[in-house]
């Protein structure tokens, strides 16, 4: 191993290490060399997360989790790892059912639609591009997947060395989700499934917690269920069937919470440690990462987590430039614009002034609740674009698309004096 590498050394394109960041990625790399374990890294915006995964996926096997499909391909984009998506986002390329769902449901079927269990024996599996994608970020160094995708992905849960958890602090949230099954009592006709044995349970629609009776009444349902319905080639609710039997596979390892509505029935896990169980499985080390963990004492039992280790590095930007203001605009209410159209003129020139107070080589994102206010904001508000403008010719805004919204990253790369506008939840990437 390189003594004191520079980021270079280790494949990630920055010139420099952010303050801290050299001493986390060590920090883990030694853990997972002198046996693994868990360790929470409270790491604050800014202080370069993103790299310290690609840095220990330099001799290390790492799989990243996020939560977002844009976070995935920042992650791919920027620190070239295999990245795997739902099934939903890859299209079916087996002609004879494509052009059946087309004709027949005027529908494009995608690999969440295979009737192929397993997959493989499909005919064309091997240029199916769900497949493709699947067996090379299975078997890639550095990997990232969703928090859905590896809570039901084996391949995912087999593969081993490090797991990075971005965004750690909003796991829990991820996992349970994950063990939600919600099915429709149209659905259940529509599939001839057998009557639903626990119509009356819980009164009022609020539900209560299933005792293990009520589970194995609800497992026999799911397996007499399972029985009658079958995969079927051109069948719509390949999706809803697969569903069902991973369902089943799940119900006796969790205690569950099950609410009947007027429509539907839903179950929802009760916590999140049987997920995480199989996500951690073969991982010899794991590394939750966040701007916000706090006290990882109640995000470590939630996980089923004992012991841990915990490393937090100070925020990169001194605390006497992270004060909140309050610029004392006034409310962009859809009231207040209509009696004042001006408002949002006004907002802009404020937002202006009080950025033009900060050094040159500062960078920054104005970041708002909508896309409709980048839009005012950025187009037209001219007082704020032309007074971007002279500051750096190259300031930018992000606009809906997210092929646009991708510039911002290596603009911002190339010039720290850089200001754009996005709606929150993109902020992240600042
Ligand atoms: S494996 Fe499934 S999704 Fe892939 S091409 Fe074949 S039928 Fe379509």
């Amino acid at each position: 191993m390189i003594t004191n590498p520079s980021p270079h050394d280790l494949g990630i394109n920055h010139p420099s290490w952010r303050p801290n960041q050299y001493e986390t990625y060590k920090t883990v790399h030694d853990l997972n060399s002198n046996g693994g374990g868990f360790i929470f890294a409270e790491c604050p915006t800014g202080s370069g997360k993103s790299s310290i995964a690609a840095a220990l996926g330099y001799d290390k096997n790492v799989l990243v989790v996020v939560h977002t499909l844009a976070l995935l391909s920042q992650y791919r984009d920027n620190y070239d790892f295999s990245i795997i998506k739902g099934r939903q986002e890859y299209p079916c390329i087996l002609s004879e059912k494509v052009n059946t769902w087309q004709s027949k449901f005027s529908l494009t079927p995608t690999a969440a639609d295979c009737h192929f269990d397993p997959m493989h024996k499909c005919p064309v599996a091997v240029a199916c591009p769900y497949i493709v994608a699947k067996d090379i970020a299975t078997n890639s160094q550095k990997s990232a997947c969703t928090y859905r995708y590896v809570g039901v992905s084996r391949p995912m849960q087999d593969r081993t060395g490090i797991l990075v958890m971005d965004e750690a602090h909003d796991a829990v949230e991820e996992l349970i989700k994950l063990n939600e099954f919600v099915i429709t009592f149209k659905t259940i006709r529509r599939l001839r499934m057998p009557p639903f044995p626990l119509w009356e349970f819980g009164k009022d629609n609020r539900g209560a917690v299933m005792s293990d009776t009520t589970i194995a009444t609800a497992q026999t349902w799911l397996r007499l269920a399972l029985k009658k319905v079958k995969l079927d080639e051109y069948s719509k609710d390949v999706k809803t069937i697969l569903r069902l039997g991973r369902f089943y596979k799940r119900l006796d390892e969790n205690k569950w919470f099950l609410q009947i509505e007027k429509d539907k029935i839903l179950f929802r896990a009760l916590d999140a440690k049987s997920v995480a169980k199989e996500v951690f499985r073969s991982k010899s080390t794991v590394l939750l990462m966040s701007a916000t963990i706090g006290d990882p004492k109640p995000l470590a039992k939630s996980l089923g987590i004992e012991e841990y280790e915990t490393i937090s590095t100070p925020h990169p930007i001194a605390k006497k430039y992270r004060r909140v203001h309050d610029l004392k605009m006034p409310s962009l209410s859809a009231r207040n614009l209509k009696e004042h159209p001006e408002y949002y003129r006004q907002q802009a020139e404020t937002i202006w002034n009080w950025i033009s107070k900060f050094p040159p080589s500062w960078r920054g994102l104005i970041v708002t609740t909508s896309f409709e206010e980048v839009s005012c904001i950025g187009s037209s508000t001219p007082t704020i674009r032309e007074a971007i403008s002279p500051r750096r010719p190259w300031a930018f805004w992000l606009r809906r698309s997210t092929a646009t919204a991708w510039r911002w990253k290596p603009a911002r790369s190339r010039t720290p004096n850089t200001v754009g506008t996005s709606v929150s939840p993109w902020a992240r990437w600042v």
